[in-house]
């Protein structure tokens, strides 16, 4: 009874064109319809936070964005500020996605500032992490995400403004999942690791599952202690899977 409100939140990573808007409009009718038991968030591309952000406002959907740099303005050709993105007006950040991590080199130190800026601009910071499959068959789960919360995580935490996102490599975009067991056993680290920052926050911080979540397997993976919404990739870009998922509650 005390679990946090679920959050769904979608990812569409490098997909979407203006004309994308009509998925939204699409989730924007429905949540308008009916009393969801669960935050919805669509994440979708820089160039449409704005418009998206436009489209949304008034209506019971978020809109985030999928990175940030950490530094509020400067010579950094191409990246974008958490500031922009609120000016933009998105309300969240996701940072540290694999995607990130993997082809632009970010480690942990970077996610972490990247966070605390997304705070700073007043953005509720969705942080990513999550094993390799390597690190799975090594037996390294526990001790990966213990490093990268450890490593990724502002100093001072609050259920307002963090999201954990757990996401295991090997499940993003492949179709595989993990067992509803292993997801608990991550979870739970997660959980403890939350309370040992903060004991009041630490409680109430989303943590999403991510990876390969669809309408089909998202009410086995949503009833999962301490699995308190999810953060969705290729099912998020239409409106019928994304609203799928969302059903599960
Ligand atoms: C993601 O990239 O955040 C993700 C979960 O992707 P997918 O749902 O496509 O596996």
């Amino acid at each position: 009874a005390n679990d946090p409100r679920p959050l769904v939140a979608g990812n569409w990573k490098m997909n979407g064109l203006r004309g994308s808007i009509s998925e939204l409009e699409a989730i924007i009718a429905d949540a308008q319809a009916r009393p969801w038991p669960v935050d919805l968030m669509i994440c979708p591309p820089a160039t449409l936070v704005c418009a998206f952000a436009k489209a949304a406002a008034g209506a019971k959907i978020a809109i985030g964005a999928q990175d940030c740099h950490a530094e509020v303005s400067g010579a950094f050709t191409g990246d974008i500020s958490a500031e922009m993105l609120k000016d933009a007006g998105a309300s969240a950040v996701i940072v540290g996605h694999s995607e990130r991590r993997t082809y632009h080199g970010e480690t942990d130190d970077m996610v972490k500032a990247k966070a605390k800026a997304a705070n700073r601009a007043g953005l509720t910071a969705i942080v990513c992490i999550g094993e390799t499959y390597e690190e799975r068959e090594a037996g390294a789960t526990i001790s990966r995400i213990e490093r990268q919360l450890a490593g990724s995580l502002p100093e001072t935490i609050d259920a307002v403004k963090l999201v954990i996102a757990y996401e295991p490599v090997w499940a993003i975009g492949t179709g595989l999942t993990p067992t509803p067991k292993d997801v608990e056993q991550v979870h739970q680290t997660i959980r403890k690791h939350l309370v040992s920052l903060d004991k009041s926050s630490g409680p109430t911080v989303r943590i999403l599952y991510g990876g390969s979540v669809k309408p089909s397997n998202a009410k086995e993976l949503m009833a999962v202690p301490n699995v308190n919404g999810a953060l969705v990739g290729g099912a998020s870009l239409t409106a019928k899977d994304f609203l799928g998922i969302a059903a599960a509650y």
